[in-house]
């Protein structure tokens, strides 16, 4: 089964098998979060979708050490190497110790990946706890030529690295274009080239976070830290590296062009990104604000919906899309994930119930090879959810008498949809009690109305809403047809 599963890789731009440097170990790693305010939902969207690819090669039975990072030092709020620490910057605002800051949204941000019941990474290193091994690679790469001191900060030479590299590679982007899109600063700046990144930063009187280093007293770079991490716990060359697309470029490129100048070879095999989870269109972003945190979701309490959400509810939201795909938040869409969770979760407990007979009406071994189909294609969740409602469809016929499921492909169906449910997508049974069985009467209740509308029998239908009203449920008759809601 190992040896079916194709990965898309970004580096190539296209689909390819999946062939780890070590047979059955996969090195993975994803950056993490920058641990200066609360995640968003975008933010969760990324680590779920790599808990799936993680849980996936797991069920694959490879051995798998997945690290991924805190970031706690080095992230400046523009990407240009500009600006502020982000944690450095609230800590001074909040007027507390930067470690403060970091523990406080380190907690929040495992305690939201439990809830989602995302599994914890099988290391989760700090940049802060990384500072020794980040100063040894500048040092060498300043030995090697790639890196130049100025002002008691340290600059990545870009130009100088593409000479023999590619800088470039991975966001399919042209040294000669990105030189004219930059900036000329006039010879204000440090840098010898507008391009160039910060390996080391002396750190200005008010900054907080600062180490000794042989060039000034200062902070390592953002890109420098997935580097050193990564090459610590993985290796010169590991399997997979993973973020989300936002980080493709600059974050991704210099990671490369530093780890490939560092060891001589390319640092990863397989880049992968997952897309992003827009609101009202756009990115997530903690910068603008456009986005919605899971307290918020889960509680209900924003303008942007009229009920909560249970977490995993949002995590099938999010299996049903693929994850390179965009995924646009909307109560609409929550509402129909709830109602095909719930659905998927009934099937599977009615699973448990069903009895076997001598033979089945349907190909069941079929069945179950497409749900590794879908997986074996780049993590096809969304097939995956089609192909598991198609076996809950069946299940239905089996309950109600109209179809048979032999005992042996009953004890098969049952194992792999507990696999595919709960081990491979996440998902957690929760009380769906009243909710699921609300839904169920609703939907017949509607179906009713419906019937009666057709029937152009507008009493009957005026009197159901009417009597739902009282009863606090609201229905709304919209163009996309008849929703409900409790009020
Ligand atoms: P940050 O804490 O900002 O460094 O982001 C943590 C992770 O979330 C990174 O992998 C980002 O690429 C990812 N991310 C940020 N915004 C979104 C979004 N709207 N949708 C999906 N992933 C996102
Ligand atoms: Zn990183």
């Amino acid at each position: 089964m190992q040896s079916q599963l194709k990965i898309y890789n970004t580096l190539k731009g296209e689909k390819e098998l999946f062939k780890p440097i070590h047979n059955n170990q996969v090195g993975m790693y994803v950056c993490g979060p920058t641990v200066y305010s609360d995640v968003h939902l975008g933010n969760c969207r990324t680590f779920i979708s790599f808990d799936m690819i993680y849980r996936y090669l797991l069920h694959l039975d490879y051995k798998v050490r997945y690290v991924r990072n805190i970031t706690d030092a080095g992230h400046l709020e523009n990407d240009a190497d500009e600006g502020e620490d982000k944690i450095s910057k609230k800590a001074r605002l909040e007027a507390l110790e930067p470690m403060e800051i970091v523990q406080k949204y380190s907690v929040g941000f495992h305690d939201i990946m439990d809830r989602f019941n995302a599994l914890p990474p099988s290391i989760e290193p700090t940049a802060t706890g990384h500072i020794i091994e980040q100063i040894e690679i500048v040092e060498a790469l300043i030995k090697k030529g790639f890196a130049y001191e100025s002002n008691g900060s340290v600059y990545f030479d870009v130009e100088k690295y593409n000479e023999t590299h590619n800088y470039g590679i991975l966001s399919n982007r042209k040294i000669e274009d990105l030189i004219s899109g930059t900036r000329d600063l006039d010879g204000q700046s440090e840098k010898r080239n507008q391009l160039d990144f910060a390996l080391w930063k002396q750190a200005s009187p008010y900054h907080i976070m600062r180490w000794p280093s042989p060039w000034s007293d200062g902070f390592p770079g953002w890109h420098l830290e997935c580097t050193a991490m990564s090459h610590k716990y993985l290796g010169e060359q590991f399997d997979i590296h993973g973020g989300g697309m936002d980080l493709k470029f600059p974050h991704h490129e210099c990671e490369i062009a530093q780890g490939h100048s560092y060891n001589g070879k390319p640092p990863v095999n397989y880049w992968l990104h997952t897309n992003m989870l827009t609101l009202n269109g756009k990115k997530m972003s903690k910068s603008t604000g456009n986005n919605l945190l899971p307290e918020e979701l889960f509680s209900g309490e924003t303008t942007l919906l009229d009920k909560g959400f249970d977490p995993m509810v949002a995590r099938f939201f999010m299996m049903q899309a693929h994850y390179r795909s965009e995924l646009d938040f909307s109560s609409d869409a929550l509402k129909a994930s709830e109602k095909g969770f719930y659905k998927l979760m009934n099937g599977y407990d009615d699973l448990e119930k069903l009895t076997g007979a001598a033979e089945s009406d349907e190909d069941v071994s079929a069945l179950i090879e497409s749900f590794y189909e879908a997986m074996n294609d780049d993590f096809n969740t969304p097939v995956l959810v089609a192909r598991l409602f198609e076996a809950v469809t069946f299940i239905n016929k089996v309950k109600d008498g109209t179809a048979k499921i032999s005992s042996a492909d009953l004890d098969s169906l049952k194992t792999a949809m507990k696999a595919f449910i709960f081990d491979i997508l996440g998902l957690n049974s929760i009380d769906r009690g009243d909710d699921s069985k609300l839904g169920v009467a609703m939907d017949i209740i509607l179906e009713l109305r419906k019937n009666a509308r057709e029937n152009k029998d507008w009493t009957t239908s005026d009197l159901i809403r009417d009597k739902l009203n009282e009863a606090g449920i609201t229905v709304k008759d919209g163009k996309e047809g008849t929703s409900w809601s409790l009020n």
